[in-house]
């Protein structure tokens, strides 16, 4: 999963990028709502953190341009404390959802992980899939019940195909979501990683769609497990 955060206080930005990292999303970070406009516009993120308070342009102009285009991405808005009017600008601007600063990164991370399931359709904390489940809050899975030793990358793309298993999603797209901008994108590479999870769930797991991409499948005949 991918994620943009716009956000001008370096401390800040530091320390949300340190703990969105540690907790397994590529980020790519804006210091003003230029910037974040622009990336929001030409990068197809999972998620947007936006503080509303940025230079150039503010986060609720932001958000109203990304909105007017068509643009469906969820973003949680970060604002300042007792500014009751900031929170309706930025719901009625398109916001799905806020926080007051200060907050708490946990309640950040926890939020984020409630608005990325609810936009990928599912209600359930834990995301499962035939014996394969994956759980957000503490970024591991497990298949059968035995815990899966994944490396942040591998983490990714198990992420990303459980929140949208059974549909086939192209390389081109998997680069996109799991790697930040700065990163040096080789589309040949996933095909590394989905052999390395492949060996990690089982072969049959990851159907390849020859000239589409991969689709993850449950087990045939295999019971959902609660
Ligand atoms: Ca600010």
């Amino acid at each position: 999963m991918r994620i943009l955060l716009a956000e001008d206080d370096p401390d800040l930005s530091r320390q949300l990028k340190q703990a969105l990292s540690d907790a397994d999303y590529a980020v790519d970070h804006a210091a003003d709502g230029e910037e974040a406009h622009f990336l929001g516009d030409t990068e197809p993120y999972d998620a947007v953190i936006l503080d509303l308070g940025l230079p150039k342009v503010d986060g609720v102009s932001v958000l109203e341009r990304w909105r007017r285009d068509g643009k469906q991405i969820p973003v949680l808005i970060l604002t300042a404390r007792g500014s009751w009017s900031e929170k309706v600008a930025g719901f009625d601007a398109g916001a799905d959802d806020y926080l007051t600063k200060p907050f708490h990164t946990e309640e950040l991370l926890a939020r984020l992980r409630a608005l990325l399931r609810r936009s990928a359709g599912h209600a359930a904390a834990t995301l499962s899939c035939g014996g394969l489940r994956l759980d957000p809050r503490a970024a591991r899975a497990s298949v059968n019940g035995e815990p899966l030793r994944l490396t942040s990358l591998e983490y990714r793309l198990m992420h990303y195909l459980m929140m949208h298993q059974g549909r086939v999603i192209s390389r081109t797209e998997l680069v996109e979501h799991l790697y930040d901008q700065d990163f040096d994108r080789d589309s040949n590479t996933i095909e590394v990683f989905v052999g390395r999870v492949r060996k990690k769930i089982g072969p049959d797991r990851i159907e390849t769609v020859r000239g589409l991409g991969y689709r993850l499948i449950p087990l045939e005949g295999e019971a959902e497990s609660a």
